[in-house]
């Protein structure tokens, strides 16, 4: 047999299974990362619509933790995170640093408050819990812990907050330096000018998208239920 017609022999018996096996095992590609956004301090009139606005068109899910006196303020607000598939924690009620409350105090006046305001709107009560400037004292977290809140912190803090010495860049640049796979990101749509953060959303978006990051809510990344039952 010539090489040419041995050639074609093979090409006939084997290229069909060597097509067939290819089309059948599945393709390998890389893990997907994960990120999850978190905006503190809402709902807020002006920042949090506009928030909710880049979150939809990029088909982002965040985590939205929201302060009880606000909550009061806005109700609509707080449906339309709910509506659009945010998952919603407890960020106190008066946010402050409560230093001197007692666990029970905190307990009472701030979360069960605030989760109840949370309830009338959502039919849900959050099992997140941030603490305000996200302190805590250790027999608050370990009394919160037992009732079966999870204490939810950051590992990326890209300091949206500091209004005055922050910019769009620094946000972006931030956030893209130190935010890796299970990050949590700490950003504001509350208390104060959010304008820089808005700006910036859409390019830490992008940026981790082309990063093969995928943007999970808080339950998702943690797999662990947001709501008590
Ligand atoms: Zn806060």
């Amino acid at each position: 047999m010539s090489i040419l017609r041995k050639f074609f022999v093979f090409i006939i018996l084997f290229l069909p299974v060597t097509l067939l096996l290819s089309c059948r095992s599945p393709r390998i590609t890389a893990p997907q990362k994960q990120i999850a956004l978190t905006f503190d301090d809402g709902p807020d009139s002006v920042y949090t619509e506009k928030v909710l606005k880049v979150l939809k068109r990029f088909h982002v899910h965040a985590t939205f933790f929201l302060i009880g006196s606000s909550v009061e303020k806005y109700p609509l607000l707080v449906k339309k995170v709910e509506a659009a598939g945010h998952c919603i924690g407890n960020h106190s009620y008066h946010h402050l640093n409560f230093w001197n409350l007692s666990c029970e105090q905190l307990m009472n006046n701030e979360i069960l408050r605030t989760q109840e305001l949370i309830f009338n709107l959502t039919g849900r009560k959050p099992r997140f819990y941030r603490p305000p400037y996200g302190y805590i004292l250790d027999s608050c977290q370990t009394s919160l812990q037992s009732r079966n809140y999870v204490i939810s912190e950051w590992d990326v803090d890209p300091r949206d907050w500091d209004i005055e010495h922050n910019s769009t860049k620094s946000i972006e640049e931030f956030t893209m330096k130190f935010a890796k796979d299970k990050s949590i990101v700490l950003l504001h749509c509350g208390s104060g000018d959010r304008s820089k953060t808005v700006k910036a959303l859409s390019h830490i978006i992008t940026y981790f998208r082309s990063e093969n990051y995928q943007f999970v809510r808080l339950d998702e990344l943690l797999n662990t239920n947001a709501y008590f039952p």
